[in-house]
């Protein structure tokens, strides 16, 4: 082989690296929904539409941006994570989202999960404890027109009083023991998913239904790691 394309063969990756473009997204997320997601059981077809159009690659540092769509969650500043795309997918799906639902979402760290539950949805509240997570997805979900996204910052452990009540509830972040606030925000057959149980050990992934009665049913769904959903620190 000439020297000149031997030379090409060990640059090019480099060039090429960086100019990943629309259709390389698209297809990375169409693997990403096969193997990862659909592969474990996520059936939901609007679940799953959704987390092919989401742009995850600007959800995640520009500089992990060529690993948006693998297997795993990625650090996003402020020591908090954007979870795995599977377990975005999951509690989607176990939300049971429908067109007229108004949702609230706890943690909006990245904005991802509001922006993979907002073509699902009427509207999509969502709650982040810091102000520079906070304001970071604000803006990102503005510049990617999101419309019906409201985003705030403030600690979720009191809900959003004044837009409930909530059809759907997603916590993203574990408490050890679920805050009362967000089970009276809870609609009339409303779902609440949430990561509950100790700082650094095994969470539940559990979903909390609230019937036209008013009243409660729980179940345990899976195993879950998430960083812990913290109290504000008293002023
Ligand atoms: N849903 C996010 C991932 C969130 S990680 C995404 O799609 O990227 C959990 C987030 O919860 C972190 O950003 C953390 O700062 C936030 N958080 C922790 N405690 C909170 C609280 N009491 N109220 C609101 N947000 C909280």
């Amino acid at each position: 082989m000439p020297r000149y394309a031997l030379f090409l063969l060990m640059v090019l990756p480099f060039f090429s690296r960086d100019a990943a473009s629309a259709d390389d997204y698209r297809a990375a997320r169409e693997r990403m929904v096969r193997d990862q997601i659909e592969d474990r059981g996520v059936r939901d077809a609007r679940v799953l539409e959704s987390m092919r159009n989401t742009p995850r690659h600007r959800f995640v540092p520009a500089a992990d941006a060529a690993h948006a769509y693998g297997d795993h969650p990625l650090p996003i500043g402020e020591g908090q994570t954007i979870s795995q795309p599977y377990i975005v997918a999951l509690m989607t799906e176990l939300a049971r989202p429908r067109p007229s639902d108004k949702a609230l979402e706890v943690g909006t760290g990245s904005g991802y999960q509001a922006a993979v539950l907002a073509p699902l949805v009427k509207h999509v509240y969502t709650i982040e404890l810091e102000p520079t997570l906070g304001e970071r997805a604000a803006k990102l979900l503005t510049d990617l027109n999101y419309k019906n996204v409201t985003t705030r910052v403030g600690d979720g452990y009191a809900g959003w009083p004044e837009a409930a009540p909530f059809d759907i509830v997603i916590v993203t972040a574990a408490p050890e023991h679920i805050p009362d606030a967000l089970i009276e925000q809870l609609a009339p057959g409303g779902r609440l998913v949430v990561p509950v149980g100790p700082m650094y050990a095994a969470q539940e992934l559990q979903v909390i239904e609230k019937d036209a009665t008013g009243k409660l049913t729980t179940r345990s769904v899976s195993p879950v790691r998430f960083v812990p959903l913290r109290r504000k620190p008293e002023e």
